[in-house]
């Protein structure tokens, strides 16, 4: 073959490498003792997770307890520095709540069990209400048997996890203090050599490693993601998260999580204790501003308001929301389910107010050849329905069992054609869940009289469904 020959082979080649299955094609051609470089001593890993939030530090037990990743090298990179945990009396200000989905992740690898040692609330019953309509839906299985879903503590959560890996020391490596601050991805062929075939890690202080496979669990404003130039869909909701810890003046059975939704936002309620819930406000910067700077008992009375106040009811939807309620009594009258009134707070627990700005972040590709996104670093959702963390979980449920399949049927961890799956599994879940979080954020974020009758009749309706109401709670518990 001539040198032109070889020319127009090697550009060909290279040509199709610069789309987005080559990696893996390459790295079934090459062996790795042909592909790193001699000089280069870095640490080969199987995988490196950079980020090790919740849901990063999920992907680590999760891969770390998988039976065909026991002789398999994983690293788990975090920035912050090991934090030693124990259970304050206090309740942390960051909750979640966690679907059943999730716990049995958590399950999977002892995780839930260490929760329940520890504490968490469950949920009952949700209940979801209009300030401009009487309009309102609950969601809860029959009888209340069931719990729909559970509130736990980030903090708490994220311990449970960490402690998980003591029992996995043998395949997975935790380092924290430490950020990663740069990627090199896969290099193309250079005078016929592959310069370099594995990603690259490198730390401030000089250190690298090398990896078959780059899972970024790095949150919503992943490195890992802009490094490897994938584009997002973004925007602002010009809306913070505000965080609270709540006091009720008595014990209660407090086993509802409650959200009301004001034209500037839902409040909602989560249940904690017998006295306490967590609040997650959403509101404008200005007004969130405000709110945290209040003295303590007019906050709580501003909550309460918030809770309560009539001041927002539109006559008309009301009049029109009794008319078809009564409709529906009398069509469907096991299709009614009793509203129950939300609860009044007396305090708030010192210091435990803080506020998030809130933005919808979208990442075009999930995957590329030896890199997945996880969790809020492939996409952020507003918290209105409590989905964010659940959706990280459920990534990581994904492509483990992707990746478990792969190295069971003998393939390379790094290939798109594993990858891909995992991409298309998720995105098919992710971009429903997103768009009709963003949707009922638009819809219920105006006070303008149509729009309060038509959403006031469809809840009404949508809350006398029963096997409609069943296919929402096994969406949000799955
Ligand atoms: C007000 C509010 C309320 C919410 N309520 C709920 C709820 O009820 N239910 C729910 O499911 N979700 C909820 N969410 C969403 C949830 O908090 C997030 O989805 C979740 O925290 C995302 O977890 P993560 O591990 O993907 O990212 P993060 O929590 O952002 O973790 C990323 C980790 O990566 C580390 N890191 C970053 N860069 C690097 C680097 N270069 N190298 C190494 N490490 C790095 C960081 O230190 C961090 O530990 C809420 C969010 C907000 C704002």
């Amino acid at each position: 073959m001539t040198t032109f020959h070889l020319n127009r082979c090697l550009s060909g080649f290279l040509k199709y490498t610069s789309k987005r299955t080559p990696i893996s094609v390459l790295s079934r051609s090459f062996s790795s003792s042909d592909t790193l470089r001699k000089d280069d001593n870095s640490q080969l890993f199987d995988v490196v997770i950079s980020g090790g939030g919740m849901v990063g530090a999920a992907m680590a037990c999760a891969l770390g307890h998988a039976n065909v990743f026991e002789d398999k090298k994983i690293l788990l990179l975090e920035a912050s520095p090991q934090k030693d945990f124990k259970l304050p009396e206090k309740y942390g200000n960051r909750v979640c709540a966690l679907s059943p989905a999730t716990k049995k992740l958590l399950s999977g690898f002892g995780a839930w069990e260490e929760i329940c040692n520890m504490r968490y609330q469950p949920v009952k019953r949700m209940q979801v209400w209009d300030a401009c309509s009487d309009a309102f839906i609950t969601l809860n299985h029959d009888d209340m048997t069931d719990d729909v879903a559970y509130i736990v503590e980030n903090d708490v959560i994220l311990a449970a996890i960490m402690k998980q890996f003591d029992k996995i020391k043998h395949n997975v490596t935790v380092m924290y203090n430490s950020k990663a601050e740069m990627y090199t991805f896969p290099s193309q062929i250079q005078d016929g050599v592959q310069e370099n075939l594995w990603i690259k890690v490198h730390l401030p202080d000089g250190e690298t490693f090398q990896t078959k496979l780059l899972i970024g669990a790095d949150g919503f404003n992943s490195l890992v993601r802009k490094q490897a130039n994938i584009h997002t869909l973004q925007w602002d909701y010009e809306q913070w998260g505000l965080v609270s810890t709540l006091h009720f003046a008595e014990p209660t059975e407090n086993v509802v999580a409650w959200q009301r939704f004001l034209p500037t936002g839902p409040v909602a309620v989560l249940p904690l204790s017998e006295t306490q819930s967590s609040l997650v406000w959403t509101t404008s910067p200005d007004e969130a501003k405000r709110l945290l700077k209040l003295p303590k008992e007019n906050f709580v009375d501003a909550l309460n308001m918030a809770l309560w106040d009539e001041d927002k009811k539109d006559s008309f939807a009301v009049r029109a929301g009794q008319v078809a309620q009564d409709l529906i009594n009398t069509v469907s009258p096991e299709g009614t389910s009793f509203r129950q009134l939300p609860p009044t707070f007396t305090d708030i627990e010192d210091e435990s107010r803080a506020a998030f700005p809130l933005s919808l972040v979208h990442a075009s590709h999930y995957v590329k050849p030896r890199l997945a996104l996880i969790g809020d670093a492939a996409h952020r959702v507003h918290p209105l329905a409590g989905q964010g963390v659940n959706l990280g979980f459920g990534d990581v449920t994904c492509l483990r069992d992707v990746l478990v399949q792969c190295l069971c049927n003998g393939g390379d961890l790094g290939s798109l054609s594993h990858l891909l799956q995992y991409e298309t599994s998720r995105q098919r879940k992710v971009l429903p869940v997103m768009f009709a979080m963003d949707g009922l954020k638009r819809l219920y974020g105006t006070d303008f009289p149509p729009v309060v009758v038509l959403r006031t009749l469809g809840l009404q309706a949508t809350n006398s469904m029963k096997s409609l109401k069943d296919f929402f709670v096994t969406q949000a518990t799955n």
